[in-house]
């Protein structure tokens, strides 16, 4: 699922004063559509920057995610990934063999969960949701 969103631009609406090195990790995050951790998003945004460290990664990370402009997920590899926040809600399926992660939305199960909430007494204002699998044509 293509999910382009441009960071640098909702950085702007946000009032994040935007440093030429978080530009460019801003542009890495939003061209991404792989959920990379910090490792692989410094590799790629020291391709265009080699100044850029990956403690100003971890800063920037953390900044956006403050900022509710990106998500932190953490898909029980113990690694925190991130992608830019999507403006369609979507689910992730993780293969747990090769670590691929596919993303999904599913009304039946966008509905089912708001019934749950609802008969717990409560209105549903967010989920997550991760699902953990292997190929099911692989054999043994
Ligand atoms: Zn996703």
């Amino acid at each position: 699922m293509p999910h382009r969103i441009d960071l640098e631009q909702l950085c702007a609406e946000r009032g994040l004063r935007i440093t030429e090195q978080r530009r460019v990790i801003a542009r890495v995050l939003s061209e991404a559509d792989d959920h990379p951790d910090v490792e692989l998003l410094h590799q790629r945004a020291a391709t265009i920057d080699p100044r850029i460290s990956i403690a100003t990664v971890y800063r920037t990370v953390r900044l956006f995610e403050e900022a509710g402009i990106l998500d932190r997920h953490d898909f029980g590899d113990g690694r925190a990934r991130y992608e830019a926040a999507p403006e369609a809600h979507h689910d992730h399926l993780i293969d747990v063999e090769t670590g691929k992660v596919i993303e999904f939305v599913d009304p039946e199960l966008e509905a089912l969960q708001k019934q749950i909430a609802e008969k717990l007494g409560y209105r549903l204002v967010d989920h997550r949701m991760e699902l953990y699998g292997v190929r099911a044509d692989r054999r043994g």
